[in-house]
């Protein structure tokens, strides 16, 4: 029996990500059994016989995870283009907050147990050994102020300190974890046993930070650098959709060959005064047509209010694109659309593209208010153009939940035939975003079908 378009598009959407996905975990396995190796060859197994060994190699194991683990984190946010397409940079992101919890509990993990296994094995009390070991020992010190940053980085990730902090002001403190990777590394070559008698050792951890710190300076500082300097963008206009939203026309040299799709991100840095030292995610709200790219701006805080201002001919520096919420990404035939707020930017760009080629698309525009809507016109007149469905949803806030009026499993059901059957590209705010997922879930739309983008990277 030869399969539908939908299950082969559903195999290959599938592999894609599945296969990244099978990568990071091999690459990790990989990496793992490693160090694992690399402890059992440092004498550590000997040493779990010896008195207070058990401590000691364990002080030194959790060491060597959290080296790892920070070496994942370096990778997840390294703006690997081919990692980027296939997960979306909010599941990167959103992984490599993860990841920063385990890097945090095992170095203070590897701290403590290193401290007590030595205070017991010198029979000297914890904190006389701590301070000896601290003032005695070779760069201790420095990996000591390495620890002691790495809380300060993780305590202001946490959800409850992150939240109250300007967003300039935690990505600063965020940017002292290069300097935490550089201490403790400097650390483990110069002082850990399981790389000073062991020159293979030795050279697999040169070439395993070597990679992933490569990984960082090419793809987030030269790639972007390049690009910029390639492609010489521009701002061309800058229109006002509404009292509080602004479309900003880019223009720059060869942007066909700029790999960008509908859907996408890029981090915009507009060389302006007031606005250079800032970098902000926006999505694309056109298809890129090879010659312009467009952006589409709700005023939300100080930089996105400054946009409004922006002169002709200011310098852009574009990083991206970034994120996989594109057509790449479709399981099925049928396509339901969904875009909340200014989550409509990512929404209007794919119905331009998806449109060409897709018969039977569905297109919700939610807003609160009949004032809120922007890009109405447009997306009415692709709709048309392609024989989609628009309906444009205004109602309340509160008129939102799993069991509420608006975007709930009946309303849903009643608006869109054939539900099961599509993907879903849904980009909106958190609390919209949510609901609409729950009454999706309830309607049994597999998760697989689900695409969503975020305008909130995890915090
Ligand atoms: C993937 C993605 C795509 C987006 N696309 C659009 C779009 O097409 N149109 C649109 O109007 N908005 C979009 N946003 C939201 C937009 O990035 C924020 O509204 C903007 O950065 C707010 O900055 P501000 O200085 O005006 O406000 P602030 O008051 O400083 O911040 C408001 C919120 O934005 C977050 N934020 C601020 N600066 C950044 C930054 N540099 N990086 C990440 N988050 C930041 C803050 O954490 C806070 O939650 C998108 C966000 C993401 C993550």
């Amino acid at each position: 029996m030869r399969p539908k378009l939908g299950d082969v598009r559903s195999q290959r959407c599938k592999t894609r990500t599945g296969n990244a996905q099978w990568w990071l975990r091999a690459l990790l396995a990989l990496n793992g059994m490693w160090v694992v190796d690399l402890f059992l060859l440092g004498g550590e197994a000997g040493a779990l016989t010896g008195p207070h060994g058990l401590v000691l190699a364990l002080g030194r194991l959790t060491g060597l995870g959290g080296a790892l683990a920070l070496v994942l984190q370096l990778v997840l946010i390294a703006r690997v283009p081919w990692l980027e397409r296939r997960l979306g940079m909010d599941r990167l992101t959103s992984w490599h907050r993860w990841t920063g919890t385990w890097v945090l509990w095992l170095v203070l993990a590897h701290v403590v147990l290193i401290v007590v296994g030595y205070a017991e094995q010198d029979r000297s009390p914890v904190l006389s050994e701590f301070g000896s070991l601290l003032f005695e020992t070779q760069d201790l010190l420095l990996a000591a102020a390495g620890t002691g940053l790495l809380v300060v980085v993780g305590a202001t990730s946490a959800r409850a300190i992150r939240r109250r902090m300007r967003y300039e002001t935690w990505h600063f403190l965020h940017l002292g974890a290069y300097l935490v990777v550089l201490l403790g590394f400097l650390h483990q070559v110069t002082i850990g046993n399981d790389f000073v008698g062991s020159p293979i050792g030795r050279a697999y951890w040169w070439t395993l930070y070597g990679a992933a710190l490569g990984a960082v300076l090419v793809f987030r500082f030269l790639l972007p650098l390049w690009r910029t300097a390639r492609h010489d963008t521009r701002v061309l206009a800058v229109v006002p959709e509404s009292p509080d939203v602004v479309s900003v026309h880019i223009g720059g040299r060869r942007l066909d060959r700029l790999p960008a799709r509908a859907g996408q991100f890029f981090r915009w840095r507009f060389l302006a005064k007031g606005l250079w030292a800032q970098a902000h995610p926006y999505s694309l709200s056109a298809m890129p047509d090879g010659r312009t790219l467009r952006i589409t701006v709700k005023a939300l805080g100080d930089g996105s209010a400054a946009v409004r201002n922006l002169r002709v001919g200011t310098r852009v520096l574009a990083t991206g694109p970034y994120g996989a919420f594109t057509a790449e990404q479709r399981t099925r035939s049928g396509v339901l659309l969904i875009g909340g707020g200014v989550g409509v930017t990512p929404i209007r760009a794919l119905l331009e593209e998806i449109s060409q080629t897709c018969q039977d698309v569905v297109v919700l525009y939610r807003v609160r208010d009949q004032r809120d809507a922007v890009l109405v016109s447009e997306l009415q007149w692709l709709a048309h153009r392609a024989g989609a469905r628009l309906h444009v949803v205004i109602g309340p806030a509160t008129a939102i939940g799993p069991h509420g009026p608006i975007m709930g499993p009946q309303h849903l059901a009643a608006l869109v035939p054939g539900l099961r059957h599509r993907d879903v590209f849904l980009c909106g705010p958190p609390g919209m975003t949510d609901a609409v997922l729950g009454a999706l879930r309830a309607l049994g739309v597999p998760r697989a079908q689900c695409h969503t983008e975020r305008f909130a990277f995890a915090v």
